[in-house]
């Protein structure tokens, strides 16, 4: 569903990304891991066109997403921001800090994005957000505004906003970092059910090692924007071959 083709990115004479190859299958479950500063943000900014490439393509679908091959990085021509635009709705994303709208009651936070972006009947998209509302265990909070809520609710709430798109490829950036230790594992639960109950593809970023292997048919280890090693969970996890790969579990655990 997702190839990198010899990604780089800069940022001006720093490399983030040194031409990167990469491949996530439809309904594939990888999870980055490695050394803050490594690359592993930028991968799904970039997914998220939330930056452009500085050189390589990235695919999504069998399709270039990142900019038309032959033209000049980080230009498209018109047709294909259009088309672009299309296929970046089927992308979601769950972020460390939650951004949900404050002003907006939790209910409105989901429905809002179906309605305007997707063009669902309003019955239609509360219908989802409720349904989305249950699954994440926060039926009863609808009414409720988000700055009423725990950090672990309120990523609940993000979560089901994201699931409100119906994305075939759900990304998640450390979604756990920003909360209290005792609020991590309900956030985790529901993405492990959600994870188990969809054929979403998901490209995760986290420090969280239990979850990755829940969660993960694979891991990749970054270090310094290049894929060092790579394997299946549990197979990386508890025999890494790479030196920096035991070094950063060993931080880490
Ligand atoms: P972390 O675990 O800390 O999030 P990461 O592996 O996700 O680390 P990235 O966030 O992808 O790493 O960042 C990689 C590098 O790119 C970092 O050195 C960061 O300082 C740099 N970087 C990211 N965004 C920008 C930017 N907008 N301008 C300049 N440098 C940036």
């Amino acid at each position: 569903a997702v190839r990198f083709e010899r990604v780089t990115k800069r940022y001006g004479d720093h490399t983030v990304l040194d031409a990167l190859d990469l491949e996530v299958g439809r309904g594939e479950r990888v999870t980055l891991i490695g050394p803050s500063g490594s690359g592993k943000t930028t991968i799904l900014r970039l997914l998220m066109t939330l930056e452009r490439v500085s050189d390589g393509v990235i695919h999504v679908d069998g399709e270039p997403y990142s900019h038309m091959p032959g033209r000049k990085p980080g230009t498209l021509v018109p047709a294909s921001e259009r088309r672009l635009a299309e296929r970046r709705r089927r992308i979601g994303m769950v972020f460390q800090q939650f951004n949900l709208f404050p002003h907006m009651s939790v209910l409105e936070n989901v429905v809002e994005a179906p309605v305007h972006v997707l063009g669902e009947s309003r019955e239609e998209a509360e219908r989802t957000a409720r349904d989305l509302l249950d699954l994440v265990g926060l039926g009863d909070k609808v009414d409720a505004r988000p700055t009423r809520l725990s950090g672990g609710q309120q990523q609940r709430v993000a979560i089901a906003r994201a699931l409100a798109m119906r994305p075939g490829i759900l990304l998640l950036d450390e979604v756990t970092s920003a909360l209290d230790p005792e609020l991590v594992a309900e956030v985790l639960d529901v993405l492990r059910d959600v994870a188990r109950g969809t054929d979403i593809t998901l490209l995760c970023v986290t420090h969280e090692m239990g979850f990755a292997r829940d969660v993960s048919d694979r891991i990749l280890m970054f270090d310094r924007g290049r894929v060092v090693e790579s394997g299946p969970a549990s197979e990386l996890l508890e025999s890494p071959a790479h030196e920096r790969t035991r070094a950063f579990l060993g931080a880490v655990r």
